[in-house]
């Protein structure tokens, strides 16, 4: 493997200051930086060899074609899809569960069937039910989390009822770092005759994923958590069920034939892809998965499991720090709060010191309240993240702590 020093060379980004500081990143789990292979694929996706794609016969448009569709092989190599052709691009993880509600959602839930998410979900995983609630009025169900931050399986059992038809959980949370069992959440949803959909924003940028293994139904996640650009995302779907679910955006593309009367639709994945995709975001996006693909997955969760470990002994040291979120195994983020200041203040006076963390409620004001909280800080790792990053916000907190006390 490449050491660290020379990926994070990859990264030019990394290399500026911030408030007269080196940088020190820790927010990948809002979004994470990009290697140079990604910038320049982009560069050349629009310098080289730009043009709409599948509908032109020139050869600019069939090299943009090529590049944009070579992203879905990509897709089913890092996750082990059986094919290609279950992978939908869309603009992102927001936009594949939306999708899921809006297509399979309304054409198979009914009035009176619930579905089952927990407490710990992003609001991309809360609301998208909700709006079909209002429209179908099906149940949303929220299973609890353990005060550690932990996913209990037996609780988890006791939230399933007979008319739960659809199981969405998070695969890693973006809160707690817990690890979902999602395999098992996977069998228990099949066993009461319902689907699940794996939420892989913080999952497939952490750990190698086998969507077979897991047998989930679909499972989604975002290019720009990937380091890959924004506006690029996937919904990977089991083809029998792609095949089941009707268009949820009509346009061009998507379609198989147009009357004025009625038009008919064409196959997964393109029936779900109407209008012009997000072509060189596509791109730029099976860039990073060569990238990571070439690192390794498992040499990525090892790396990010060391950094993770120690980020916990070197900020249990700063006085008044609380974890939030403590649960064996957790992958890819530290959520805390200081005694002393509000997440806000710390976020916003810690980044006088190049340090650049998060704070706020994540997109899961649920969770927030279920803990009793308004926010957190949270610093979140990719990587590039070192263990002397956690020195820095370390000594960054210290300093937080000296402030509030003088
Ligand atoms: N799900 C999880 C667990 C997330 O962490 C995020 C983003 O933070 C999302 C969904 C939504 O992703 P996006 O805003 O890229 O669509």
């Amino acid at each position: 493997m490449r050491d660290i020093a020379t990926i994070r060379d990859e990264f030019p980004i990394l290399q500026r200051t911030v408030n007269g500081k080196p940088l020190v990143y820790l927010d990948s789990a809002a979004s994470s930086q990009k290697p140079q292979c990604v910038l320049d694929a982009i560069q050349n996706g629009y310098g080289q060899s730009y043009s709409n794609v599948h509908r032109g016969l020139h050869t600019l448009s069939e090299e943009a074609t090529d590049a944009y569709e070579a992203l879905r092989g990509k897709v089913a190599t890092l996750i082990n899809a059986p094919s290609q052709d279950e992978v939908i691009i869309t603009s992102g993880a927001t936009m594949s569960l939306n999708l899921i509600a809006q297509s399979w959602g309304r054409a198979h839930l009914q009035a009176g069937d619930e579905v089952l998410i927990t407490v710990a979900e992003h609001h991309a995983n809360i609301v998208p039910w909700q709006l079909l609630a209002m429209e179908k009025q099906i149940k949303l169900v929220a299973a609890p989390m353990e005060a550690d931050g932990s996913f209990d399986l037996q609780t988890f059992k006791n939230y399933i009822s007979p008319r739960t038809k659809l199981i969405s959980v998070p695969h890693v949370s973006n809160v707690l770092g817990t690890v979902y069992p999602v395999a098992e959440i996977t069998a228990l949803a099949h066993e009461a005759g319902a689907i699940c959909i794996v939420d892989g924003c913080q999952g497939v940028v952490h750990m190698p994923v086998d969507v077979q293994a897991i047998d989930c139904d679909f499972y989604v996640f975002s290019g720009h958590k990937l380091y890959g650009p924004s506006g690029v995302g996937v919904c990977w779907g089991k083809m029998a069920i792609l095949q089941d679910m009707p268009p949820f955006m009509g346009g061009g593309d998507m379609i198989d034939d147009v009357e004025i009367g009625m038009s008919t639709f064409a196959a997964p994945p393109v029936r779900f892809e109407a209008g012009t995709p997000p072509i060189v975001e596509a791109i730029g996006l099976a860039a990073a998965i060569d990238f990571v693909l070439d690192i390794g997955m498992d040499v990525i969760r090892a790396h990010e499991a060391d950094i993770i470990k120690y980020a916990h002994q070197r900020l249990a040291a700063v006085e008044g720090l609380n974890f939030i979120g403590t649960a064996a195994g957790k992958s890819g983020v530290v959520s805390f709060t200081l005694d002393a200041a509000h997440p806000h203040d710390i976020s916003t006076l810690i980044d006088q010191d190049g340090v650049a963390i998060r704070a706020g409620h994540h997109c899961a004001q649920p969770l927030m309240k279920f803990y009793g909280l308004n926010s957190t800080a949270r610093a979140s790792v990719g990587i590039y993240s070192q263990r002397s990053d956690f020195d820095a916000l370390a000594e960054a907190l210290e300093k937080v702590n000296r402030i509030f006390s003088a």
